[in-house]
């Protein structure tokens, strides 16, 4: 086992923590330990709500989430050598749920996936689904299953949501600069367009008084992905998967967390992965002058990992940019997708789930989201893939009809 640069206590909340964890992006936390290229070692992480999920069956914790306590990272870890301009290049040996350990955080062999209430942070579907849900999994190996959820279990593509490198100051003050003009152009939006920087709640690892409060200020946060990396939410940054961080500060400052368990394409429910803490194995190394060298300056680059579940067969439903009252819209990608993982919905109710268990399935399922095609005017084509060997019965359409059974309902509020 690496060396742990990060340990995690998971019987105390990360806001008392020996190692504090930093929950803002900025440039001025200062790193939990340096390492030189060619190192391996671990990182510990905190679920992404710092154990205030529960295993039950109400969803009152997911209504009441505290989007300001997010994400809790492991690191900031230094590499020797890292100078703005170079790629960091990470390797993610392994990960998984908290080893050998059973208890009430997720992470400790189960982990849950969350509708967010419209009110509260919304999703993909949030005009069809505006109150919060929740299901609840059950870690066996590599295989995740839910009372939520009977007649479904698929292996995990178990990943990071967040890996990436802390942004200059002048990158830091670029994000708050347009995400503030985002905001300025519908400040009243529920869900918020985006999400300013806060001192409430923010941790920023070891800095503390009124150095931790300034940077608290401008600190990004971190729900968005941004050129950094960060919350890219991407399944296939799985065990074996090679990124290519860009480097803005001295050091690099490498930083992960929010782990899932398994994933499907877009996250869509937002609190959509399988959450848990567990642990993070990592390599890195160092391509000196690599962005200008590749080109790679505006965001990473990554190699998918080699280890993810094969599934060979897919139920394919597919999208168009047509809203529901039957408005054409121009090559609207997000909308195609939003129709795509509908229909998916609607299909899935005929087999006796509620079209929230089917919602919360394709956020947590390793299913495939696709933009498919992008310039047959004026639709775009967006297709998800559900693989149909998840369920333990036939989901694929025949003559003989659906086989609708009761099949529960998940924990609601
Ligand atoms: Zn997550």
């Amino acid at each position: 086992m690496p060396e742990v640069l990060f340990p995690v206590d998971q019987s105390r909340s990360f806001y008392d923590q020996q190692v504090p964890c930093h929950n803002r992006w900025h440039p001025d936390i200062p790193p939990v330990a340096s390492v030189r290229p060619g190192s391996e070692f671990r990182l510990e992480c905190r679920e992404w709500f710092d154990g205030t999920i529960g295993n039950n069956d109400s969803a009152h914790d997911v209504r009441d989430a505290d989007l300001s306590m997010v994400h809790p990272l492991s690191g900031p870890v230094a590499v020797t050598g890292a100078q703005p301009g170079d790629l960091l290049v990470v390797d993610i040996l392994d990960l998984g749920p908290v080893p050998q350990q059973a208890g009430p955080v997720a992470g400790q062999g189960w982990g849950y996936t969350g509708v967010f209430a419209r009110t509260n942070g919304g999703g993909f579907l949030t005009d069809h689904f505006p109150d919060a849900h929740k299901a609840v999994w059950d870690f066996h190996g590599q295989t995740a299953t839910s009372r939520h959820l009977p007649g479904v279990g698929f292996t995990g593509i178990t990943h990071p949501g967040l890996i990436g490198t802390a942004p200059s100051h002048q990158l830091l003050d670029q994000w708050n600069a347009r995400e503030a003009a985002l905001i300025s152009t519908a400040p009243d939006a529920v869900p918020p367009l985006a999400l300013p920087p806060l001192e409430h709640n923010a941790l920023m690892g070891s800095l503390t008084g009124n150095a931790a409060r300034e940077a608290a200020r401008t600190g990004a946060r971190t729900a968005p992905p941004r050129e950094n990396g960060g919350n890219q939410d991407i399944k296939n940054l799985t065990r074996g998967a090679r990124v290519f961080l860009p480097v803005f500060v001295e050091g690099g400052l490498l930083s992960a967390g929010d782990l899932h368990f398994s994933q499907g394409d877009g996250e869509i429910t937002f609190c959509g992965g399988i959450e848990m803490g567990g642990f993070l194995d990592l390599h890195v190394d160092l391509i000196k002058d690599g962005m200008n060298a590749y080109g790679i300056e505006h965001n990473p680059v990554f190699m998918p990992g080699r280890t993810e579940p094969r599934y060979s067969e897919f139920l394919t439903f597919t999208g168009v940019s047509v809203d529901e009252s039957g408005n054409q819209h121009y090559l609207d990608s997000q909308l195609a997708y939003k129709r795509a993982c509908l229909n998916a919905i609607t299909y899935l109710t005929r087999f006796g789930y509620t079209p929230e268990q089917a919602y919360l399935l394709l956020g947590a399922a390793p299913v495939e989201g696709r933009f498919s095609g992008v310039v047959d005017i004026p639709n775009s084509c967006a297709t998800l893939y559900l693989p149909t060997a998840i369920f333990d019965f036939d989901v694929r359409p025949s003559s003989s009809g659906p086989q609708c059974s009761p099949r529960g309902s998940c924990a609601t509020s």
